[in-house]
């Protein structure tokens, strides 16, 4: 394990040593809820691969990671919804360890956040 693994907080999460709100989890992917939700249902998907941009996650540990964004999509019912992924701090990524996240927007008729 690298110093960077170590001291990673995705990674604590993983190791279950953080704890977290659970959605999916398979030998390669993990996702569960935002501890700061942009709305509700705001979900992180993560590759359980530690590598801090997306070119640093070989391609067979991101195969799980779209697929899963469309299910978890479909349990929210949103019908609108963004799907992003920063690299870099000037990219907006303060958590250095690569995630996915599947933002969705109320539905205009329930008001929701
Ligand atoms: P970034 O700006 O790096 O793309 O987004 C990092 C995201 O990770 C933020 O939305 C932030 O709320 C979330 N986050 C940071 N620390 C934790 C944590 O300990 N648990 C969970 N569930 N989310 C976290
Ligand atoms: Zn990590």
């Amino acid at each position: 394990m690298t110093s960077k693994m170590a001291s990673c907080i995705f990674c604590k999460i993983i190791k279950g040593e953080i704890p977290c709100f659970k959605l999916f989890e398979s030998d390669k992917t993990l996702a569960f809820l935002d501890i700061n939700p942009l709305s509700r249902g705001h979900a992180l998907i993560i590759p359980k691969f530690h590598g801090e941009k997306l070119v640093d996650i070989p391609d067979e540990h991101l195969g799980e990671i779209l697929p899963l964004a469309k299910k978890l999509v479909k349990a929210t019912g949103a019908t609108e919804y963004n799907i992003l992924q920063n690299n870099g701090p000037t990219a907006h990524q303060v958590v250095p360890h690569v995630h996915f996240h599947m933002i969705p927007k109320p539905n205009q008729e329930e008001g929701l956040g």
